[in-house]
């Protein structure tokens, strides 16, 4: 059984995704490096109260990413 990477470059401002590291080609930004998992990791999803509302429409690995505030927010949640 083969092992594909998961882990993916994707730029912060345009969402376009390489497998390798470096500078988004469309707007010059460092892309950030994503490791979404497996297609049932949760961390694909965005995230979501109690009650089912979405909480942003951005995944989750990728608010981890951009925005520490707001992980110990989605912690209260939990
Ligand atoms: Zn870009």
């Amino acid at each position: 059984m083969s092992i594909e990477p998961t882990v993916l470059y994707i730029c912060p401002n345009c969402f376009s995704a390489e497998t390798s590291p470096g500078e988004c080609p469309h707007c010059q930004r460092e892309r950030v490096e994503c490791d979404p998992g497996k297609p049932d990791n949760p961390c694909r999803k965005p995230p979501m109260d109690k009650d089912g509302r979405l909480l942003s429409r951005a995944p989750l690995w990728w608010l981890i990413r951009s925005a520490p505030y707001l992980r110990a927010k989605l912690k209260e949640l939990r």
